[in-house]
Parts: structure tokens; sequence; C-alpha cells
């Protein structure tokens, strides 16, 4: 049974806002890449569409697009704080248009209901996306 409720997220300096729809213990994401590595990422990828709702801060946000053999994925961040609060592709593997929320974006998701919610790590470094990595312990 999935209990989807919609979280509200923001970036640091609030200027971005977004509410999503989404059922955290139906799973979120670490990788090894090392755009991942870089920017500490943790998701809750898969969103369709209709469950993402940008609320505020749509001129603010600056895109950093990647396009890899496997996906395409359009990072999205704050041009003011810098904070990543979600991304937007397309994977034929997640049913087409996808979008994937920060979870540190979220405000009013608990520490509890996050640590309670299954990680699935993904070996992007090795291009293995769909198998984990040989070492998480630094995700
Ligand atoms: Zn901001
Ligand atoms: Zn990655």
């Amino acid at each position: 049974m999935t209990t989807k409720h919609w979280y509200n997220g923001s970036c640091h300096c609030r200027t971005v806002r977004f509410r999503a729809h989404l059922d955290i213990h139906s799973g979120t994401s670490k990788c090894n890449c090392t755009f991942c590595w870089k920017q500490r990422n943790w998701n809750v990828g898969g969103l369709k569409l209709a469950d993402f709702e940008l609320l505020a801060g749509a001129e603010f946000l600056s895109t950093y697009g990647r396009k890899t053999e496997a996906f395409e994925i359009s990072h999205k961040f704050c041009s003011k704080c810098g904070t990543q609060t979600h991304g937007d592709g397309y994977l034929e593997e997640m049913g087409g248009a996808f979008v994937s929320v920060r979870v540190a974006a979220l405000d009013d998701l608990s520490v509890e209901n996050l640590v309670c919610a299954p990680i699935t790590y993904c070996d992007g470094r090795g291009d293995n996306w769909w198998n984990p990595p040989e070492d998480i312990r630094h995700l």
C-alpha cells in the first residue's frame, strides 16, 4: 500500500518553493557517480510530472543539464543560494518523463520518516545504474 503525501520543499533562501506528492517509504536513492558524489545527492526519484508542482521562484532556478548514454537529466538549483531542489529528465526504464526531488529540500519530512525510508544504491560511476556499487559507506 502506498501512502503518498504532499510534502512542501524549498531552497535554503526560500526563493524557490515547490510541493511534491510522494511516498517516502517506497524508496530513496543514492548514487556514486561523480555528480552525485560532489552534491551529496540523496533523492526520491521517479515521480510523475503531475506529482511535482513548482510554487515559486521559477525565474531564479538555474539548470545543470547532463546527458549520458543511459539517461538525460536537468538538475535545478536556486541561483541565489545554490541549493539543489530537484531535477527532471527522461528515461525509458523509468516510464519516460520523471522528476526527482532532493530529500534535503523537503521541509516537512521528519528525520524519523527519512531514516526509515529504504535506500537504493546505484553504481553510476561504473555506468551500472541498476546495481549497487561495491562500497556504499561513503554515500
Ligand atoms: Zn535559494
Ligand atoms: Zn549519480
